[in-house]
């Protein structure tokens, strides 16, 4: 299957500047949220169940867990918890498979204070870019192709540029814009291998 995208890829986008795909690093290229589950619970003593975050704020996760205590997890989260974190399956074996014929920026809302344990992660995990990006606002500057995504408010900004954003499911994205059909331009997929298909599928009709 990769092999066959690579391919079509490689013939379909002969233009000077190749196609960029921004890929989101938190829950689209690492287990974030398995590892806040850890921390929350040696710091507060309180285990929270991924399917209970039902919006995307970490705040309105469990009320047991206050907001000085979420700035203290979050801060832990940063300065000591990164390079624990665990790869999503099959993300980096399918940016492998494109990282020829695209052009891979990792765009971060990360504070630039880690960038170093960042790159460090990237690299242990065998995860190809071109660029790495800190940056809240993902839809300004730069248009992307493709982009992969688990925050529905970026998905949704990106989507009405024009970029054609895969949205990895999860409990806290279920609700774009307050609700309904997700918006044109976003396709949500379980994980790396749909967004392979769909990919493909998108490919296909050029
Ligand atoms: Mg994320």
């Amino acid at each position: 299957m990769m092999e066959r995208i690579f391919f079509v890829l490689k013939k379909i986008f002969t233009r000077k500047e190749k196609v960029v795909f921004g890929v989101d690093l938190d829950d689209t290229l690492g287990k974030t949220n398995e590892m806040i589950i850890k921390i929350v619970k040696e710091e507060c003593g309180v285990s929270l169940l991924q399917n209970d975050r039902k919006g995307y704020g970490y705040h309105c996760w469990d009320n047991r867990v206050s907001d000085d205590e979420w700035q203290k997890i979050l801060n832990e989260f940063h300065e000591k918890k990164i390079m624990l974190v665990e790869p999503i399956p099959r993300a980096a074996y399918v940016l492998n498979c494109l990282k020829d014929c695209i052009d891979i920026h990792i765009v971060t809302a990360r504070k630039i204070e880690t960038k170093k344990e960042t790159v460090e992660w990237l690299k242990k995990n065998k995860i190809p870019y071109k660029k790495l990006v800190f940056s809240e606002r993902k839809d300004e500057g730069i248009k992307y192709d493709f982009f992969v995504e688990d925050n529905p408010k970026t998905a949704s900004a990106l989507a009405r540029k024009g970029t054609i954003v895969f949205l990895l499911d999860y409990p806290h994205n279920q609700l774009i814009d307050g609700g309904g059909k997700d918006p044109k331009n976003i396709i949500r997929v379980k994980d790396w291998l749909e967004l392979a298909d769909e990919l493909w599928a998108i490919l296909l009709k050029k």
